[in-house]
């Protein structure tokens, strides 16, 4: 394994969803499901969210599942 700076298992990253993509999407459809990094970014690119609501999520690394695997940037 390379070294690699990891993000502490420990460390919690707050997220802002669309209420109903939380709802009804994440984890449930195939492809990816957004969250933005503040409640303006979200806002900006999701105006859905004025009727949808807004959720805060905690995002947690559970699981490395795959190692890195970077052809460039060695030595
Ligand atoms: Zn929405």
């Amino acid at each position: 394994m390379p070294k690699k700076k990891l993000k502490s298992k420990e460390k919690i990253v707050k997220v802002y969803m669309c209420a109903t993509d939380w709802e009804w999407e994440i984890g449930e459809v195939l492809g990816s499901t957004p969250v933005y990094s503040s409640v303006k970014s979200l806002k900006d690119e999701r105006s859905c969210v004025e009727e949808c609501g807004i959720v805060e999520v905690e995002v947690k690394l559970s699981q490395w599942i795959q190692p890195e695997n970077r052809k460039w940037g060695k030595g």
